[in-house]
């Protein structure tokens, strides 16, 4: 059966200086999986989503998105960027917005919504999310765990094709972190696509249809969440692995 891609990278290479970070990456993520990167600190896995959601600039290779290649100069980022969502492990979210705002915003301006239609969406969002009761609360008002309700709120407000998840509960207070997952648990039986970093292997070995470990900017391993988690190949897979049994 032909396999439908949302994501084609081919030959990706993103160097900071002389420091190269992504050496060669290939990696196709299909529509509707859940993909897991899993992988040490600063082996990529933050640069690799920023240069899908193109919060950075690849430095040689390709990313094809429905087959059309989004580091070309007339490639229209704007739009891309309201298909992708991204949450982050720090939140990101504005601090001088109310959580209704924050998830307003963007409907308003970038998708050119009303802000009667915008402010709907938003608060059926936030009701999702179980942020209903906290529509007016600033971030600052707000726990980790109720700040990234926000933003998984405010990314779900866009209608994504495709949410990337940076680590989104690694700066929670640990009893905050099982809503959160419970929350992306959830969208991943949308059908939603998901790419997501994260340490929280039992939860990636429960929800993901694909894993992929990177080790030094590069993919050492990928393949089903059974296969990366009960039988890995790769030496530096099954050492990175067993600091979490
Ligand atoms: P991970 O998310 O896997 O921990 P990162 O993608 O954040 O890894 O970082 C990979 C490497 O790239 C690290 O060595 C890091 O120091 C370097 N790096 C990341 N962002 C920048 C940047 N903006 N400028 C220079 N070096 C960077
Ligand atoms: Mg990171």
């Amino acid at each position: 059966m032909e396999k439908d891609n949302i994501l084609t990278i081919q030959h990706l290479k993103k160097s900071f200086g002389q420091h190269e970070v992504l050496k060669d990456i290939d990696l196709q993520v299909q529509r509707g999986e859940v993909m897991t990167i899993i992988g040490s600190s600063g082996s990529g896995k933050s640069t690799l989503l920023r240069c899908l959601n193109l919060l950075d600039d690849a430095t040689a290779g390709e990313i094809l998105y429905n087959g059309q290649n989004i580091l070309d100069p007339n490639f229209n980022r704007i739009q891309y960027r309201a298909k992708v969502g991204m949450v982050f492990q720090q939140f990101n979210l504005f601090n001088n917005l109310n959580a209704l705002e924050n998830c307003v915003v963007a409907q308003t301006t970038v998708l050119k919504k009303s802000p009667a239609e915008a402010e709907k969406n938003a608060l059926a969002q936030l009701e999702k999310v179980g942020m209903g009761p906290y529509v007016k609360a600033k971030p600052a008002q707000l726990s980790g765990g109720q700040k990234q309700r926000v933003a998984i709120a405010r990314t779900l407000a866009m209608s994504p094709d495709m949410i990337l998840f940076d680590e989104p509960t690694s700066a929670l207070d640990p009893e905050m972190v099982d809503g959160i997952l419970d929350i992306m648990k959830d969208l991943a039986h949308t059908g939603l696509t998901m790419i997501l970093v994260t340490h929280e292997m039992g939860f990636a070995r429960d929800i993901s249809d694909h894993v992929v470990f990177m080790d030094q900017g590069v993919i050492a391993e990928q393949g089903s969440a059974e296969q990366i988690f009960s039988s890995p190949k790769n030496p530096r897979t099954q050492e990175f692995l067993q600091r979490y049994l």
